[in-house]
């Protein structure tokens, strides 16, 4: 192992500065990655110099419309997954900072709450114009320090976006209902009001719609946000509330501190004035939030892991189940809660699907998110790939077999190969947990019931795949999963148009369409009486 500076660009908060001839972290290095660390850092640092140019690197919080570093200047770094270089100090804010925010978004609650609809309507859609007008910096950016290909930053950033679109329209159609009186005096009505001040705390596997998601319909219904980004991504995150600033969005509507995870949470948790908490990420950290909510009685709503079973039936059509399989599979290096973590497959397609799958695994094309054509990118840190190593090794030594891939790659840092797993059974850790890798097992079922039980024998229950030619099974099957979202003949289900949320362990709530936004409401029932006086 050959060690190497990678550290080419850092970025100080505050500012932006080439640190050339600083000193530089040291990353170890295998001596086949040195070409494509300096390749990927060559174009991170024109990214970088990119979004600055564009206002877009920002590296502080955003507090009551300032952009401030933490109280007590301390930083944490940002790094570039794919080559370990340093992207950017940003702040480690806490406790303090966060009931700053609160303060804020407390304060501006007031009268963003009490503006019209249509204003607020015009105030979305102007964010939602400028996140496409800035498409491409933004998937750089979510490239740059998440990872993902360009091509799947650049699909993010309009999923994404397409959030702030729906709550823009959504948010001239919060109605009410007026319920016909049992008594002839009276009037019964149903508003729909604000909740007050949210507090939303994202992943780093998509680092703008999952903030988006919740940021467009909290806005919408009049809500305003304290955002706590993953450490690990906070860079899109801070640029998407610079564009929600250049859309005259009022200071204090839209907050960000980063840090220290558990005070910032705790913080939010402990206030009076956050009235509701809307949390991505993992259950165990959703299971503590929502115990901590239960202090100030909350409003909390979850997005949390999957362990989504993907049946291919006898009966499908073999293109279209390898296709979407592979979709739901190995999107984001198989980093996201709807990826396909169990592969269950019926014993008369078992062996040529096995192949044309294995086939099409070997096809992706591995490497930094940068270069045109890759297709799977580097996992999110060194923690991750050793979970794919333990979930593997457990596997093998309970009697899996590894048809493709099974190591790191050879491109060395965090890459690893797509692999492919048979003969896994209900035992091995890697159907009975989130693997978040791009490790795809191979279970065999002989019936129908026999793949429904096997699918819903697990806590969670987030999305779920079939593939069959056969309606009425597609139906059968589909109301029998125990999940939330389900895809029939295709492997890629999520859109902002579509309740999103899952049922069991995998959380409470749901994000998206026309109902995401009765998770940012409160109904209130006034009676008014005496109608018959003057
Ligand atoms: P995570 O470790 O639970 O982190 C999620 C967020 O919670 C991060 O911002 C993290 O901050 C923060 N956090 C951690 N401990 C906290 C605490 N004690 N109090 C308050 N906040 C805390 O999850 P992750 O590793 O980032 O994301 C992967 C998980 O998210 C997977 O399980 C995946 O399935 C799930 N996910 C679910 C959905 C869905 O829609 N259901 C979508 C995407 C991902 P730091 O990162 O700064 O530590």
């Amino acid at each position: 192992m050959a060690t190497l500076k990678a550290a080419h660009i850092s970025i100080r908060a505050g500012g932006f500065t080439n640190l050339m001839s600083r000193p530089r972290r040291s990353v170890s290095v295998r001596a086949s990655d040195r070409l494509l660390t300096r390749q990927i850092s060559t174009e991170a640092e024109a990214v970088a110099s990119r979004l600055h140019k564009s206002g877009l690197l920002r590296t502080q919080g955003l507090i009551g419309g300032k952009w401030v570093d933490a109280y007590d200047r301390k930083t944490i770094k940002v790094y570039n997954p794919a080559t370990g270089a340093v992207i950017a100090d940003v702040p480690c804010m806490g406790g303090k900072e966060t009931n700053d925010a609160i303060s804020s978004a407390y304060e501006a609650f007031y009268s963003w709450s009490k503006l019209t609809a249509a204003a607020r309507s015009r105030y979305l859609r102007k964010w939602y114009d400028l996140l496409i007008a800035h498409r491409e910096e933004l998937g750089q950016l979510i490239t740059l320090e998440q990872g993902k290909p360009l091509k799947e930053a650049l699909g993010e950033v309009s999923y994404g976006a397409g959030f702030i679109e729906f709550s823009a329209e959504e948010a001239k159609r919060v109605y009410g209902d007026i319920i016909p009186s049992p008594l002839a005096d009276r009037r019964l009505f149903v508003l729909k009001q604000p909740v007050g001040v949210v507090g939303a705390i994202t992943p780093w596997n998509f680092p703008l719609a999952m903030i988006t998601r919740k940021v467009g319909p909290a806005l919408a219904c009049g809500c305003t946000v304290v955002i706590k980004p993953s450490e690990i991504t906070p860079l899109t995150a801070l640029a998407a509330a610079e564009l929600s600033l250049q859309a005259g969005i009022p200071p204090g509507v839209v907050n960000v501190v980063m840090g220290n995870a558990s005070d910032i949470g705790d913080s939010l948790l402990a206030s009076t004035q956050v009235r509701k908490i809307t949390f991505t990420g993992s259950t165990a950290v959703g299971k503590k939030l929502m115990a901590g909510a239960a202090g100030t009685v909350k409003k909390v709503s979850l997005e949390l892991g999957g362990n989504a079973p993907c049946i291919v039936f006898d009966d499908a059509d073999l293109d279209v189940a390898v296709k979407g399989a592979l979709a739901a599979k190995f999107r984001n290096s198989g980093q996201t809660c709807v990826c396909a973590n169990r592969v269950i497959v019926q014993e008369g397609i078992y062996e040529k699907f096995a192949n044309a799958f294995s086939k099409a695994v070997q096809n992706l094309q591995v490497g930094d998110g940068f270069t045109e054509g890759v297709a799977q990118g580097p996992l999110i840190n060194e923690a991750a790939v050793q979970k794919v190593e333990s979930f593997l090794q457990d596997a093998i030594s309970k009697g899996a077999k590894v048809l493709l891939g099974g190591k790191r790659h050879s491109l060395g840092m965090t890459f690893y190969e797509p692999t492919v797993v048979s003969d896994v059974n209900g035992e091995m850790l890697l159907s009975r947990e989130e693997v978040f890798g791009p490790v795809a097992p191979l279970l065999r079922f002989k019936t129908e019931d026999e793949a429904i039980h096997l699918a819903n024998d697990t806590n969670a229950g987030l999305a779920a795949y079939v593939f069959t030619n056969n309606i009425q099974r597609s139906w059968r099957v589909s109301e029998a999963l125990e999940y939330g979202l389900v895809g029939v003949n295709e492997g890629v289900i999520s859109t902002e148009v579509a309740p999103f949320g899952g049922v069991k362990q995998s959380g409470l709530g749901r994000e998206g369409s026309k109902y995401g936004l009765d998770e940012y409401l409160e109904m209130k029932y006034v009676c008014l009486g005496n109608m018959n006086s003057n």
